[in-house]
């Protein structure tokens, strides 16, 4: 499988401007919500599934901050890649307050979270739970044993989130935007394939194998993982970040 390059993501995120105001604009579809819950930001704690115009928002974001700035969320997608699921960990956009360091970027699946049904919030919690059960067996046959409170975690279903006007705001109107959104990706669809194949979509994949390239990457997370279960140590995971500076 033919992988993402750095290359690739700069000569898109100049070029993708249109796909990216169209993302904006699917968007403005979502009615206005406010949260009210006691801890904002508990949500949080993984990164959020995105489609792949939606990762270059993100890249074309973290492309023109300054260098300081984009290193250290490089580093913070690098921390969460390499520790997750051994060691509770957040968003790197998450600030220290509950709120988001990305808002008007923030992916369809941040924006629609506390908005779906209890019965569908709940559905996508059991298939996200299976995929966590068959993570914690692959990790088992590495012969890592993972912390089942970290790794089988959940999020509880969110009925904090108040959502102003539109109250027939349905499952089937989510869905229809949500696939309205995946449809954009159809410009790109080679890059599309690849993100979602190669990295199952999964942004902290794509951005330590950009740092790193695949297999490096992968070997780094296993040895981290194993330092952290086995001798809770970090002397490996300070080591890999602190010499991490931004690919693109
Ligand atoms: S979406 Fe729900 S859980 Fe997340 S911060 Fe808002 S109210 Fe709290
Ligand atoms: S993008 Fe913002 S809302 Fe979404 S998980 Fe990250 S911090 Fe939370």
């Amino acid at each position: 499988m033919l992988l993402i390059s750095a290359e690739e993501i700069r000569a898109q995120t100049d070029a993708a401007n249109s796909l990216i105001n169209k993302v904006q604009k699917l968007y403005e579809a979502l009615p206005e919500t406010r949260c009210r819950c006691e801890r904002p930001g508990q949500c949080c704690i993984f990164l959020p599934q995105m489609t792949w115009i939606e990762a270059l928002q993100w890249f074309r974001h973290l492309r023109a901050l300054p260098p300081g700035e984009k290193d250290n969320l490089v580093r913070g997608f690098l921390l969460f890649f390499l520790t997750n699921p051994a060691r509770p960990g957040h968003c790197p956009f998450l600030a220290d307050d509950g709120s988001c360091g990305i808002y008007e970027l923030r992916p369809f699946a941040c924006r629609a979270y506390g908005m779906w049904s209890y019965s569908c919030g709940r559905q996508q919690t059991e298939q996200s739970r299976e995929g966590k059960k068959a993570l914690v067996a692959m990790w088992r046959r590495y012969g890592i044993e993972l912390p089942e409170d970290v790794a089988v975690h959940e999020i509880d279903y969110c009925d904090k989130m108040i959502v102003r006007g539109q109250k027939s705001f349905t499952d089937a109107r989510l869905m229809e935007l949500l696939s309205e959104i995946y449809q954009l990706d159809d410009a790109q669809p080679d890059l599309q394939k690849r993100f979602e194949d190669g990295y199952q979509s999964d942004f902290s994949a794509l951005m330590a194998s950009l740092v790193w390239g695949p297999r490096k990457a992968n070997l780094n997370k296993y040895a981290v993982i194993k330092d952290i279960v086995q001798k809770d140590s970090d002397v490996r995971l300070k080591k890999l970040l602190a010499r991490v500076t931004a690919p693109f």
